[in-house]
Order: C-alpha cells, then sequence, then structure tokens
C-alpha cells in the first residue's frame, strides 16, 4: 500500500502537502499548569486571522504536536483545517513529567503502546479523527525522568507498530544523545525519530552526532529571539547546510502564546515565511534547499 500523511481530515497523498511547519501548537490549553491564560490557544477571531495570514504567507501544513494533558482538541482542528483549506496532522503522545496528567503514573508502558497505537489507527477519544505523528515527547531540562523514559520507550514500541513518524521535545535543546540513544537501543529507525527544538542547543559536536546517527533535527523556535538571538540559531544553521545536512533539517517557530500571535503584536506563524526564510535566501541559501527543508523532508518524514 502506497505510503500516505495522516491528517484530521483524513489520509492524504503526500504531495498534497505543501510547506510545512513541523513543531506547532494551534488549538491547546496549558493553563491548568502555567495558572495564566496566555498559552490557551483557541479558535477565536484572532487565530483566523493569524491563520489567514500564515496561509498567504506560503504555508501548506501544520504538524500540530499537542498531546494528551495538553488541551488537545482535535475537532477544532479538524474545523480549522477545513475552513482554512490546510492540511494539519494531530499528535498522540505525553509532552514531558511536569505537564502529565495523572494517568501517566498509573498506566503501565504497555497500557501507553496500547494508547498510542489506539490514537493513530483507530482515532482519539471517540472523534474518530486519528493522529498522524507521536509527539511531542519530551524530557525535562538535562534530566530523563522514570516515568519520562517509560514513555519514550511506549513511543519507540508505537512507532515500530505502526511505522508512524516521531517527534520530541528537548528542553532547551538538551539531552537530544540521550533521546536518540534510547531509541537505537530499541532499533527503531532513525529516518522516523526528528529531534526538537535543537536550534536552543548550540553544540555543533552534538548536532553532528544525531545527524550521523541518521534522525531529522528540528530547527523549530524560529522567532523566539528571547531564548535565543536569530544571528546564533541562523549561524548553526548555515553551518549544518555548509556540511550537506539539508536532507535531515525542518523548520518551525512552535507558537505557544497568544502574546505570540502577530495580530496581538508577537511574531506570529508567519514569522518563518516572512522574516526567516528571506533571511536565509539573503545568505546564500538556495530555493532548492528551502523547498528540501520545508517540503520533500516533511512529506518523507510524515508518511507511513
Ligand atoms: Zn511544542
Amino acid at each position: 500500500m502506497a505510503k500516505k500523511i495522516r491528517t484530521v481530515t483524513g489520509d492524504i497523498h503526500p504531495d498534497d502537502l505543501g510547506k510545512t511547519m513541523i513543531h506547532e501548537h494551534v488549538i491547546m490549553d496549558l493553563s491548568h499548569v502555567r495558572q495564566d491564560d496566555d498559552p490557551v490557544l483557541s479558535d477565536s477571531e484572532a487565530m483566523r486571522t493569524e491563520l489567514e495570514r500564515l496561509k498567504a504567507a506560503g504555508c501548506g501544513g501544520i504538524v500540530e504536536v499537542t498531546n494528551r494533558g495538553m488541551g488537545r482538541d482535535v475537532k477544532a482542528l479538524s474545523a480549522l483545517s477545513e475552513r482554512h483549506n490546510l492540511p494539519i496532522v494531530a499528535a498522540t503522545g505525553y509532552y514531558k513529567q511536569s505537564y502529565y496528567p495523572e494517568e501517566v503514573k498509573a498506566k503501565r508502558e504497555e497500557d501507553i503502546v496500547e494508547l498510542f497505537v489506539a490514537e493513530l489507527t483507530e482515532g482519539i477519544e471517540g472523534t474518530g479523527v486519528r493522529a498522524g505523528i507521536i509527539a511531542e515527547i519530551g524530557s525535562s531540562y538535562n534530566e530523563m525522568t522514570e516515568d519520562e523514559k517509560k514513555v519514550f520507550r511506549a513511543a519507540g514500541r508505537a512507532q515500530k507498530m505502526t511505522g508512524a513518524p516521531l517527534s520530541t521535545h528537548c528542553e532547551l535543546g538538551t539531552l537530544g544523545s540521550e533521546q536518540v540513544q534510547l531509541f537505537a537501543e530499541m532499533d527503531v529507525d532513525p529516518a522516523k525519530i526528528s529531534i526538537g527544538h535543537q536550534d536552543l542547543n548550540g553544540d555543533r559536536d552534538e548536532y553532528e552526532r544525531l545527524l550521523q546517527a541518521g534522525v531529522y533535527i528540528q530547527f523549530d523556535t524560529i522567532g523566539k529571539n528571547n531564548y535565543r538571538p536569530e544571528a546564533e540559531r541562523l549561524s548553526d544553521l548555515l553551518y549544518l547546510l555548509d556540511r550537506g545536512y539539508v536532507g535531515q533539517l525542518m523548520l518551525s517557530c512552535d507558537v505557544t502564546k497568544q502574546s505570540y500571535l502577530k495580530v496581538n503584536g508577537g511574531f506570529g506563524y508567519e514569522y518563518l515565511f516572512t522574516r526567516f526564510i528571506p533571511l536565509l535566501l539573503e545568505n546564500g541559501v538556495s530555493e532548492r534547499e528551502v523547498t528540501t527543508m520545508m517540503v520533500d523532508n516533511p512529506r518523507r518524514f510524515l508518511s507511513f
């Protein structure tokens, strides 16, 4: 059977995915953990305008990595996807220790495997909408807790059973090597793994170790210049492109707050298209390389 990309509105041919943001949040509610309304993204007037602008800027696909315990709402994602005619891939998974819902502690590894596989193959919470990626599977800052190890192992097993893509969260860019090591010990296909938030890492030796292992890495906090200055993020990406790793790099902004929306005065999802890609081109990156990172790599990674 030909490989497809599993979106919230059904399976699509890989060619039907355009320039894709590999790690985003569009519908999310983290107010229960953060005690604050800023990390609440909903299908609001502001979001409608934001997505119209994003589409006009050239976006042709979103990987929405909000998972269990993060206020995921796949029905709302389907409505958004249809309204904006924009493919959206939804996620199954658990985020990281400080955000885990109660159920993570109680579940055994095999229960979690079963849950992830069911959300990928049958549907999420009775909606019939299926997840198309196992994400964002996270470790804590320079530490992988016992519960996180359990979730990582379950994610690896669910990947092997389904062939689905799997992407991770590295807290401030840390522990990518440990994540890759864990998956390698389980014999998970590195071509179906993408390691997140690597633009916050900055260790070029570690970048090369990860890339040599065959996984993708994500520069996915583009626009969050308070986390890391743009010039540094850009310099690392240009370095990796010079070294010939274009086929293993994917980009995104990881918008997580209302205050990041363009309509609210933030950088907005469109920043990748209106600011960062032009900056790459000005710095000698070719249109072909941009297409590889934004189109070819997501199509290959997301297909199963
Ligand atoms: Zn995220």
